[in-house]
């Protein structure tokens, strides 16, 4: 962890387990856990629940687990759980113990079903979903009891035992608790705590025909964990009575308290899954790590760093009020990292041909430039200078615009830690483009302008005959629009970035990119933060841009 992030700030879940430690409620301890459902990668939202949990038990010296919360076989899938595996590694987190998986307590939940029956807290109820939506009432008129509600403790037993053994087919029954169909928090009408499923499950393979709902495992499983504090966010507060229902009824070994907190949302992107998955399912995106998506390990291939995306989270805070954060903040978090820690280097991403007149063909010369304006351990980088030079396209203009900092015919610019050049031709094939400029370098402005010389400004520029061939792709924000969900008579697809994605071939780098190792973060000179694609090799450069130099989105939103 870097020294930006050792300074937490604190919070009200913090709050409430200083008050708990104080009192010694759980013995003083602090257990938490991350439980993430193995149907799909982690999102940046999630990354706020990973760093306030493991962040919380760092911070009291607890402990704090990683959950698979595997109860719906059929969306679940091992490639899940190893991408988030690696993903919570990669973010700096290390979970305590062995992973766990709900599923490892399917037995122990299925025992603890047997005895809510056994008490006559439990029933098994053959209404359909539709019957069962219709006497469950609506949030201002109670609900009614099934017919079946008052079987014997018996039959219960006998028709669990078939929904458990297959004999049942799917959908013909569940397994209720008896709660209060009148009660004025719906979660609480009996709710539904088994379903029959034959479905195959990737930890569990053909054992089980029925699985637990969310709340049955959820709360049952912290307790088995000696989970102290369960935080979730905001959407469970009113499952909470039904958490300590459960909690309440049942032998369990200890006794956790569920907190909620609100979700991360983000503008100019989406953190629902099943929205993410489309994307990745319907190709409007490479796959789950395009560096587009706000995905963890998108942003990691687009070059954002662990560092940055933990303090993006200590940023925004933790409270109990849903909002809606500004991707402008996120940027901001990768350009603070990286203004530090991004070595500087020069690339030419659309090459304009320079040819330096008086300047011998054949000869070179080698300047050394810091890796870093501001961080002399960084070292240095060698660039060539010669007669054939390349720059960007877009830092010539024939005719100067008014207050051009860039070259133009007949003006001088400087180039980057190198000499002052002056245009003195332009040259333009049969249909007018601008193919090559010939230009004077003036030996005297070596590294300093000499007094009363003027140089228009100062430009990005490698030496054509040392440089690297490399693929520059320019990642901007997924949508046009900040919200592209609130639009609710069109699909989010429709507000997709056509301009997501630009990629440049035929662009040029200095010659010290020619051995970068993938996920190596640059700045390359007045273009931006880029970093090495996961999938480049030497033979095939490829940079990803993370992020511009400067927030251009706030001044289109400015007009
Ligand atoms: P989805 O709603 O897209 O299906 P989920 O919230 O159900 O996602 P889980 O895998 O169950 O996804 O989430 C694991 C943990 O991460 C949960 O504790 C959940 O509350 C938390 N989490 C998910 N999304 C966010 C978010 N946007 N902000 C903060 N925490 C989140
Ligand atoms: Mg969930």
């Amino acid at each position: 962890m870097t020294k930006q992030d050792s300074v937490k700030p604190t919070n009200f879940i913090h709050q409430i387990i200083e008050q708990d430690i104080e009192k010694n409620v759980h013995g003083g301890q602090v257990i938490t856990r991350f439980p993430p459902e193995p149907n799909g990668y982690l999102h940046i939202g999630h990354a706020k629940s990973i760093c306030l949990n493991f962040g919380t038990a760092i911070k009291y010296g607890g402990q704090c687990h990683l959950r698979f919360d595997d109860t719906n076989p059929e969306k679940e899938s091992q490639e899940y759980i190893d991408s988030i595996i690696s993903d919570v590694r990669w973010l700096g987190f290390q979970w305590a113990g062995d992973i766990r998986y709900t599923s490892d307590y399917f037995q122990q939940l299925h025992d603890w079903a047997v005895y809510l029956i056994k008490e006559g807290k439990a029933y098994v109820d053959d209404l359909n979903a539709e019957q069962m939506r219709e006497y469950r009432g609506t949030l201002t008129e109670p609900g009614k009891n099934s017919p079946y509600r008052d079987r014997s403790v018996d039959e219960n037993l006998a028709l669990f035992e078939q929904m458990k053994d297959g004999t049942r087919p799917e959908g013909s029954c569940v397994l209720r608790v008896k709660i209060d169909m009148a009660s004025p928090n719906i979660n609480m009408r009996d709710p539904v705590i088994y379903r029959i499923r034959h479905a195959h499950h990737h930890q569990s393979g053909d054992q089980w025909k029925i699985y637990p709902s969310y709340d049955f495992a959820h709360g049952q499983s912290d307790a088995i964990e000696q989970i102290t504090h369960s935080i979730c966010t905001l959407e469970f507060e009113d499952h909470r009575p039904l958490y300590d229902w459960l909690i309440n009824n049942l032998p369990v070994p200890s006794q956790p308290k569920q907190y909620e907190f609100a979700r991360l949302n983000l503008n100019y992107t989406i953190t629902s899954k099943r929205k993410l998955k489309q994307l990745v399912d319907e190709k409007h995106v490479e796959g789950w790590n395009d560096p587009r998506m706000p995905t963890i390990s998108g942003l990691r291939r687009r070059g954002y760093t662990p560092a940055s995306i933990r303090n993006f989270c200590d940023m925004i805070g933790v409270t109990r009020s849903n909002g809606i954060v500004d991707m402008a903040m996120l940027e901001s978090a990768i350009r603070d990292d990286l203004d530090a820690n991004a070595p500087r280097a020069m690339c030419v991403t659309r090459p304009l041909k320079v040819t330096i007149t008086n300047f011998a063909e054949g000869e070179e010369e080698w300047f050394e430039l810091a890796a870093h304006p501001k961080d002399e351990s960084m070292g240095h980088r060698r660039v060539s200078f010669g007669r054939n030079l390349l720059i960007e396209q877009e830092d010539f203009e024939e005719v100067a615009p008014r207050k051009w900092k860039r070259l133009a015919a007949g003006e001088a610019v400087r180039l980057r830690g190198a000499y002052v050049i002056r245009c003195e031709e332009v040259i333009k094939n049969d249909a007018g483009d601008i193919i090559e400029l010939k230009c004077t370098y003036d030996p005297a402005t070596k590294g300093v302008n000499p007094e009363g010389y003027k140089a228009n400004g100062v430009i990005h520029w490698v030496n054509a005959d040392h440089s690297v061939p490399c693929e520059v792709r320019l990642y901007d924000r997924l949508f046009t629009e900040a919200n592209p969900e609130s639009d609710k008579s069109r699909s989010f697809l429709d507000f997709i970035n056509p301009e997501s994605l630009v990629v440049l071939t035929g662009c040029r780098a200095e010659p010290s990119l020619a051995e970068v190792k993938p996920e190596q973060n640059f700045q390359f000179e007045r273009m931006g933060y880029f970093c090495v694609d996961q999938n480049s090799t030497s033979d095939n450069l490829v940079f990803n841009r993370t992020v511009t130099l400067r927030d251009s989105w706030a001044k289109i939103q400015q007009g």
